[in-house]
């Protein structure tokens, strides 16, 4: 059986232990008695160094509790070693710990919204609350009134009663014999087994991060202590970043993305029609330098080096203009798009699955319009032969 010194000394960060049992590799350890903290009741384990080896998880085995080491230790049973918790990830662990003691009382005692589950990350913690309706704003006032209660410094203390005369617990216990009572005075009195600080201040503050609905419940992110400061660092620096780029300051950010967004949308949509104005005048232009082949009809190539769709207000300009069918290549993927006007009486999605049929490629579409791709992009000039087009002129000149 393991002695548990954190359950009296959540401080103790050195001690002295014998070895109970310890497996064959080495790497896994027993003792009589222990200051680590195993993976429980959602706190995630310590870690640390165990005979000058680093201990790297730490495992709740009822009576028990196993360490388990990066290397093996090669002792044999009842040698004594010295155990040295990392108080750094401790501290931090009692301070999100005893955090969410605090949030869970107010949350059930001034909010009528009692805790469902919780949840303790690396970077950020999780609560699940039963609440009706969610309103965001009620976000700063928990966090306002719950950084109070953190100012008033109340007494967190830790306490054994025999379950059957324990009262005035949050939640009753189900557990039989000696139970470990943690209680924030005046707040809240919980079974539990973690670490916690001695009293709220140490939290040192409460931040929370966003509500959202799950599953339905409502789920709500906080950080305590150090790491809520160095999430607000953080989120100050993203900030100041993005306020430089638009050379304004962080609190005018807001409006100024939502006007940026604007001018965006605004400009997407001018864009698109000068795109379309263009493709009228260089159609326009196409038209008139291009000769007509003996039964009247302008075959015209066009080349482009991006997607052939790209290309269609071109090609589609262009048929408009009466007496031509268009074809589109694009020469390094292989890709082509053919366009015909009504009065050619050039079926395009026929001629264009039938050309490219004869190499190899595949593709399709309307009388009006269709589409293709041909395997070896070399095929391509093959392919317009099939359909009495020229190459593109630049292809030509080259
Ligand atoms: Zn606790």
């Amino acid at each position: 059986m393991t002695d548990r010194l954190y359950y009296t000394d959540a401080r103790l960060d050195r001690f002295t232990a014998a070895v109970l049992d310890i497996t064959n590799d080495g790497r896994r350890v027993v003792l009589d008695r222990t200051a680590f903290y195993p993976t429980s009741g959602g706190q995630p384990h310590d870690v640390g160094t165990l005979g000058g080896i680093a201990v790297v998880d730490v495992i709740d085995e009822d009576d028990r509790i196993a360490h388990c080491l990066a290397d093996p230790i090669g002792v044999p049973v009842g040698s004594v070693l010295i155990g040295q918790v990392d108080m750094t990830r401790r501290v931090d662990h009692m301070q999100q710990h005893t955090g969410q003691h605090l949030l869970s009382a107010l949350l059930t005692d001034e909010f009528g919204w009692p805790t469902v589950s919780v949840h303790f990350g690396d970077e950020s913690n999780t609560i699940d609350v039963t609440c009706g309706n969610f309103d965001p704003t009620t976000l700063a006032a928990i966090e306002r009134r719950a950084n109070t209660l953190i100012v008033q410094n109340r007494r967190v203390t830790v306490s054994f009663e025999n379950a059957a005369e324990a009262t005035g617990l949050r939640k009753p216990s189900d557990r039989d014999g000696e139970l470990r009572i943690v209680t924030i005075e005046g707040i809240d009195r919980s079974a539990c087994g973690g670490t916690h600080v001695d009293g709220t201040g140490e939290i040192g503050a409460l931040l929370l991060r966003r509500a959202e609905k799950t599953k339905g419940h409502t789920r709500i992110e906080f950080i305590c202590g150090h790491r809520a400061v160095s999430r607000a660092r953080l989120d100050a620096e993203l900030l100041t970043r993005a306020a430089r780029t638009l050379s304004a300051a962080p609190q005018d950010l807001p409006g100024l993305v939502e006007q940026q967004m604007q001018r965006l949308t605004e400009g997407e949509r001018e864009r698109k029609r000068l795109a379309g104005e263009l493709a009228r005048y260089q159609a326009t232009a196409m038209w008139t330098a291009s000769v007509p082949d003996r039964d009247g009809v302008r075959r015209i190539t066009v080349s482009v080096t991006g997607a052939v769709k790209d290309a269609e207000p071109l090609a589609q300009q262009l048929v408009a203009l009466g007496s031509c069918a268009v074809v589109v290549t694009n020469s390094e993927a292989g890709g082509v798009l053919m366009a015909t006007a009504a009065d050619t009486g050039i079926d395009a999605g026929q001629q264009l699955r039938a050309a490219l049929q004869g190499v190899g490629g595949r593709g399709g579409g309307s009388p009006r319009l269709a589409q293709g791709t041909v395997p070896d992009p070399a095929q391509l000039h093959r392919m317009l032969e099939h359909l009495g087009f020229l190459p593109p002129l630049p292809e030509r000149l080259a």
